[in-house]
């Protein structure tokens, strides 16, 4: 099973070089996605000079595997944000992600970016009563938010109830993320691929950055990687690591639905939108999540999105497969800002499935706190906020799974390494003299032998049979097949056994 995010098949070349000399910069971001791209635009404004380090390509990681979606409503419904918190968080949430919206959108048009922007309709429906849209209803009525309720035939699913919201949006994440690199990168503002940054070390007055080839000296750093990079312990015990998977679909009838289109089905939640490549248009399905690491087999994920389609829709066949990773915080809201008191270090996680605007929002956020600027919504956002009762369950939940997940790695029996049969572009963990050793044969039969410990915090890790990768349950790191770093906290690849 190839898989491949269909942005993929439209994006230009970047061609950043490698970055090969020690460098001294203002600010040195970590990460090329749509939260560091965004805070690099957004700092080069006000004179920064700017280092972004990219492990592998710009828009390549997370948000080039994203559904393109742009809305100012999140993943939890409305009431849910106005129950753990008040109307007036619900507002502020709301209106922050208006403005992250309307920033992507003057972008587009200022820098003239051709990455198949459309306006489009949000429709929220679900046939199995986890919605409650009178609540819903009269929260977005509260707050001003613009909304109709959903009757059936205006979309192509049956459902109980729904709701509509106009004025939302949809693009290319990647194309959109690799033209404004290509606006920014100048002698202010150096992009650098393929440069993964291994070490950071705080001193009193600045922050030196370590790479296979280089160091960089920096005033501030931000790790706009997603989930923030080495040992965290406050973020990485809150935030619960999700996988979820994507496909694209070609149709019989040629009956491509306009919309971003959030259907609750049996208590799952599917996500679906069309898209048009190379004038061909193309039905994307999005969803059957679950915690990173921990799915038996991968393939039945991917599997579960093709049922659905299949369910709803004349499929003729299907074209993309891919995966991604979300990371969802204790307490509905993303954690964005310094890391902690007194540190030049800054954040930006917690995004669930909503951060292609909470990354442009954490740009903007950031750049406004290193500017020492105030924000109307920087205290909401703060990552070093403490809401030990907002927070107590859901960090109660992720971390007892954790827990239960080392227990249960722990006792494995594993096997023998004699007793190991493995087929082509398999993985397994075996058991060696007491020590776990994950290990791969791959599809003309070498096999490659690596230790099953994550270094990030010393889980084992799970072959990912969709993927082809070494999965953490614990923290979600990933590692490619020859144990290197694909994404998650972890700086160090799986160590290589001969
Ligand atoms: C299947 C799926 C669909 C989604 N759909 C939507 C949607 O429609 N709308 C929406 O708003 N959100 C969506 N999301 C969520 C959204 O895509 C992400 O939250 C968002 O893209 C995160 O952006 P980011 O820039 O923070 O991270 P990323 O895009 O992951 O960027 C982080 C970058 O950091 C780099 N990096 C990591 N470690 C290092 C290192 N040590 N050195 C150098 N570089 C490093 C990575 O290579 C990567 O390029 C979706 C997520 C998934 C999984």
């Amino acid at each position: 099973m190839e898989t491949k995010p269909i942005w993929s098949e439209k994006s230009i070349k970047t061609n950043f070089p490698q970055l090969n000399k020690n460098i001294r910069v203002d600010v040195a971001i970590i990460g090329a996605g749509i939260t560091g791209i965004t805070t690099a635009e957004q700092l080069k404004k006000h004179g920064h000079k700017i280092a972004v380090l990219e492990s592998r390509a710009v828009g390549k990681g997370t948000s080039g595997q994203s559904t393109g979606n742009l809305y100012a409503v999140t993943e939890y419904p409305n009431y849910e944000i106005e129950e753990k918190y008040d109307l007036e968080t619900v507002n502020k949430v709301v209106q922050s992600r208006k403005a992250a919206l309307d920033y992507i959108t003057n972008n587009i048009s200022q820098f003239n970016i051709d990455c198949d922007f459309q306006e489009r309709s949000m429709f929220i429906f679900e046939n199995d009563g986890d919605i409650d849209f009178d609540k819903e209803k009269s929260v977005a009525q509260k707050i001003g938010l613009p909304f109709t309720a959903l009757k059936n035939g205006r979309i192509p699913f049956n459902f109980n109830e729904g709701i509509e919201y106009p004025n939302q949006a949809q693009f290319n994440p990647l194309l959109y993320i690799q033209h404004m690199a290509k606006h920014l990168h100048d002698e202010k503002c150096s992009i650098y691929e393929n440069t993964r940054v291994l070490e950071i070390d705080e001193k009193d007055e600045h922050i030196i950055l370590k790479t296979e080839t280089a160091t960089v000296t920096a005033n501030y750093v931000i790790h706009a990687t997603h989930t923030p990079m080495g040992l965290h312990i406050q973020y990485h015990t809150t935030l619960g690591p999700y996988r979820e998977y994507g496909i694209g679909v070609k149709l019989r009838n040629n009956q491509y639905p306009e919309g971003i289109f959030w259907g609750h089905f049996e208590n799952k939640k599917y996500s679906v939108r069309s898209y048009i490549l190379n004038d061909e248009p193309y039905l994307l399905c999005i969803g059957s999540m679950h915690k990173v690491g921990q799915a038996k087999d991968n393939k039945e994920h991917i599997r579960e999105l093709e049922t659905f389609v299949k369910h709803h829709f004349e499929v003729e066949r299907i074209t993309h497969r891919w995966g991604g990773q979300n990371y969802k915080s204790a307490d509905l809201l993303p954690y964005i800002g310094q890391k902690s008191a007194g540190s030049k270090q800054y954040i930006a996680t917690g995004f669930s499935t909503d951060g292609l605007i909470y990354g442009a929002l954490a740009g903007m956020l950031l750049a406004d706190e290193i500017n020492e600027k105030k924000n109307p919504f920087a205290e909401l956002y703060k990552a070093s906020r403490h809401q030990p009762l907002k927070a107590a369950s859901k960090f109660a939940k992720e971390n007892l799974n954790v827990a239960a997940q080392l227990i249960k790695d722990f006792s494995m029996p594993g096997f023998d390494s004699k007793d190991v049969d493995l087929e082509l572009g398999e993985g397994k963990i075996v058991q060696v003299d007491g020590k776990k050793m994950a290990i791969h044969k791959d599809e003309i039969g070498s096999i490659t032998k690596l230790s099953a410990i994550c270094p990030h915090m010393g889980c084992t890790v799970h072959w990912n049979n969709a993927e082809k990768s070494w999965d953490c349950p614990c923290h979600g790191s990933r590692f490619d097949a020859a144990g290197c770093v694909i994404e998650g906290p972890a700086f160090h690849g799986l160590a290589k056994i001969k």
